[in-house]
């Protein structure tokens, strides 16, 4: 599931190739990806208008629009947003099709349909896209400094795996980051966040940063199972550098001695080593 690296690295290709376009004229195939709204509210808030930014707030992309409305396009499970050229063979389950100015077409492609396209009004988010307005702080897109994270450690003593998931708290985490991001801290996801003492949380702050940053550099993680790709198609590189996450059973490259866990609770799995995290 693309989580805050893999949307960024869309965003990064919006904004070099939609941003500055002309919507044309729009095509919704199966309902189920305009399901906030209908195909028809899609259709005639993005034809005609130009899309003026590219927008990230942790895994939703928002793109305002000429017509002050913004598109949101979150990716969900399997979703897709592609670039091609006018007339290029589309590939199953291609739910949208944005017929752009120079020629060319934004496919929104999602499998497993639990993606949405949507436009609202930003005035009214709090209505229209509620889980928007919801969101906590973007450690990459706004200011994230140790003060903020230690904030909301003390704030809470819940266990450090979830707190990092709720999107509430801090926007674009999900679990592939979560597992690394908690390894490289040292620290066990079923820690409790009152717990955490000042130096450690400093540990935790860096990793959010650094290891965001670093599978941004490198167009995020694509996994077997899973169809992330940027906008062009092509594959990041990040899963390379996973250390606990789809490595159950392994030796941890970390410290060499412990074996990779895998733990599942409320259906969701967590890596990790129980020598070199406390
Ligand atoms: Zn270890």
């Amino acid at each position: 599931m693309p989580e805050l690296p893999e949307v960024e690295t869309v965003r990064r290709g919006l904004e070099q190739h939609l941003v500055g376009r002309q919507i044309v004229r729009v095509e919704v195939g199966r309902e189920r990806v305009v399901r906030r709204t209908s195909p028809e509210a899609l259709i005639a808030g993005l034809s005609g208008t130009t899309v003026v930014a590219a927008q990230r707030r942790g895994k939703y992309l928002l793109l305002p629009l000429d017509s002050g409305d913004t598109m949101m396009i979150h990716l969900r499970m399997s979703g897709q947003v592609l670039l091609a050229a006018g007339g290029a063979a589309r590939p199953p389950h291609t739910h949208v099709v944005m017929y752009l100015d120079d020629g060319s077409e934004a496919w929104f492609v999602d499998p497993r349909t639990f993606g949405e396209v949507v436009v609202f009004d930003p005035d009214r988010v709090d209505v229209e896209l509620p889980p928007v307005a919801q969101l906590g702080v973007d450690p990459i897109a706004e200011s994230f400094e140790r003060a903020d994270l230690r904030r909301i450690i003390r704030s809470t003593s819940r266990a450090l795996k979830p707190l990092l998931l709720d999107q509430q708290v801090i926007a674009g985490i999900g679990n592939i980051y979560a597992d690394e991001i908690l390894h490289r801290s040292r620290l066990r996801p079923d820690r409790s966040a009152s717990t955490v003492d000042s130096r450690a949380t400093n540990r935790l702050h860096e990793a959010i940063i650094d290891i965001l940053t670093s599978a941004i550099e490198v167009g995020g993680s694509t996994l077997g199972d899973a169809q992330y790709v940027d906008l062009m198609g092509e594959s990041g590189s990040y899963q390379d550098d996973h250390r606990v996450y789809g490595r159950a059973g392994e030796r941890c490259l970390t410290c060499g001695r412990g074996w990779i866990r895998r733990t599942v609770s409320g259906g969701r799995s967590t890596h990790w080593c129980g020598v070199c995290q406390s």
